[in-house]
C-alpha cells in the first residue's frame, strides 16, 4: 500500500466522501477512501431522512447509507478502515499518515471529515454522557421508554429528534435559549401540534445533575433570570456541529471555529487538496449540499490532474 501513489486520496466515507469517491471512479481516477469508522457517518445517526429528493415516503438513514454504498462498490471500492491524523505537501504529492503510522501517498486529496456534534460545557455534561445524555436520538431514545425526556436547541436536527422521541417518551421537554425556532416551518408546525411536546423559550441549561444517571436539568431563564428544575431522565443535545480539524491547523485556512475555508470549486488553501461537506465553512449542513460538493470536489480533483500531466 505505502509505495502505491493513488490519483485521490478521500478521507471521510458520510455522503460527502462516498460522493466523491463515485465522481472519482467514474473519472477513472485511481481513489482511496479512509474512513475511521462505519461507512455513513452521521446519516447513521438519522431515524428517516424526509428530505433527500427521490425518496417521497422518506428513507431511514442507514437505508440511503446501503445505497450509496453499493453505488461506489459497483465501481470497486478500495477502503482503509483508519483515522488520519497528518497531512503533509511532498513536492507534487501529498502524504497522508494514518494512525498506525501508515502513509498513503497521493496526487490529490479530498477532506470530507464532516463534524461533531457541539457540547453545551456545564456540569454534569461530561460525566453524565451515556448515562442519559446523549447525541443521537436514534442511537438512544428507545432507552427512554414512557420517560421524560429534554431535548436542547432549536434548529431542524432538535426538532426533529424531539419528534421522534414522542415514539417512545411520554413527554418531551424542547428547550430552546431564544424565543423562536431556526428550523424549517414543516418541523415547527408539527413541534408545535405534538401533545407530547412542551416547548420552553428563553431557557438555558446550567446543569445536568445525576449520581449513576440523569436525575434532572437546571434551568435558567434568560428574559426572566428565573432558575427552575426540570425531572427529566434524558437531555439530548442538538445545538450544532463542531469540526475536527485541529490536525489540519497550519496546513489548509481554517475559520475561526475550524472549519475548512474552500472556494466554489471546494479548493482548499493547499494546491491539488479540497474539501467538502459538513467540514467546511458554510451555513447550511445538510445531505444534499454534502453530496453536490463532494462531486464539486472530485471534478475538480480530475481537472487538477488533467492539467498537471
Ligand atoms: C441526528 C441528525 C439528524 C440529521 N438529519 C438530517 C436530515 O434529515 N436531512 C439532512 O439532509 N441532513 C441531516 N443531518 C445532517 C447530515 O447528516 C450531514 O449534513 C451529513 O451527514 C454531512 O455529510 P459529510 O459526509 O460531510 O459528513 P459526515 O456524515 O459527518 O461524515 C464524515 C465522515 O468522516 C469520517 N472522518 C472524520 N475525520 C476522519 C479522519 N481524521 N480520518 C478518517 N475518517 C474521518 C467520520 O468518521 C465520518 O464517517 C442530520 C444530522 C444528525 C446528526
Amino acid at each position: 500500500m505505502s509505495d502505491k501513489i493513488w490519483d485521490v486520496a478521500i478521507i471521510g466515507g458520510g455522503p460527502a466522501g462516498l460522493t466523491a469517491y463515485l465522481y472519482a471512479r467514474r473519472a477513472l481516477l485511481e481513489a482511496l477512501l479512509i474512513e475511521k469508522g462505519p461507512i455513513g457517518g452521521q446519516v447513521l445517526l438519522t431515524d428517516l431522512i424526509e428530505n433527500y429528493p427521490g425518496f417521497p415516503e422518506g428513507i431511514p438513514g442507514f437505508e440511503l447509507i446501503q445505497k450509496m454504498q453499493e453505488q461506489v462498490e459497483k465501481y470497486g471500492l478500495n477502503l482503509v478502515q483508519k483515522k488520519a491524523i497528518a497531512l503533509k505537501p511532498e513536492g507534487e504529492l501529498k502524504e497522508i499518515l494514518l494512525e498506525d503510522k501508515e502513509v498513503v501517498k497521493a496526487r490529490t486529496v479530498i477532506l470530507a471529515l464532516g463534524a461533531g456534534m457541539r457540547k453545551l460545557g456545564i456540569p454534569g455534561e461530561k460525566e453524565l454522557t451515556g448515562k442519559g445524555v446523549s447525541y443521537c436520538a436514534t442511537c438512544d431514545g428507545p432507552f427512554f421508554k414512557n420517560q421524560i425526556v429534554a431535548v436542547i436547541g432549536g434548529g431542524n436536527t432538535a426538532l426533529q429528534e424531539a419528534l421522534y422521541l414522542t415514539k417512545f417518551a411520554k413527554k418531551v421537554y424542547l428547550i430552546h435559549r431564544r424565543d423562536a425556532f431556526r428550523a424549517t416551518p414543516i418541523l415547527q408546525q408539527r413541534v408545535k401540534e405534538n401533545p407530547k411536546i412542551e416547548i420552553i423559550w428563553n431557557t438555558v441549561l446550567k446543569e445536568i445533575k445525576g449520581k449513576d444517571s440523569v436525575e434532572g436539568v437546571v434551568t435558567y431563564n434568560r428574559q426572566t433570570g428565573e432558575e427552575g428544575f426540570l425531572e427529566v431522565a434524558g437531555v439530548f443535545i442538538f445545538i450544532g456541529h463542531e469540526p475536527e480539524t485541529e490536525w489540519l491547523k497550519g496546513v489548509v485556512e481554517l475559520d475561526e471555529k475550524g472549519f475548512i475555508l474552500v472556494n466554489q470549486n471546494m479548493e482548499t488553501s493547499l494546491k491539488g487538496v479540497y474539501a467538502c461537506g459538513d467540514c467546511i465553512s458554510k451555513p447550511f449542513r445538510q445531505i444534499i449540499n454534502a453530496c453536490g460538493e463532494g462531486a464539486v470536489a472530485a471534478l475538480s480533483a480530475e481537472k487538477y490532474l488533467e492539467s498537471s500531466h
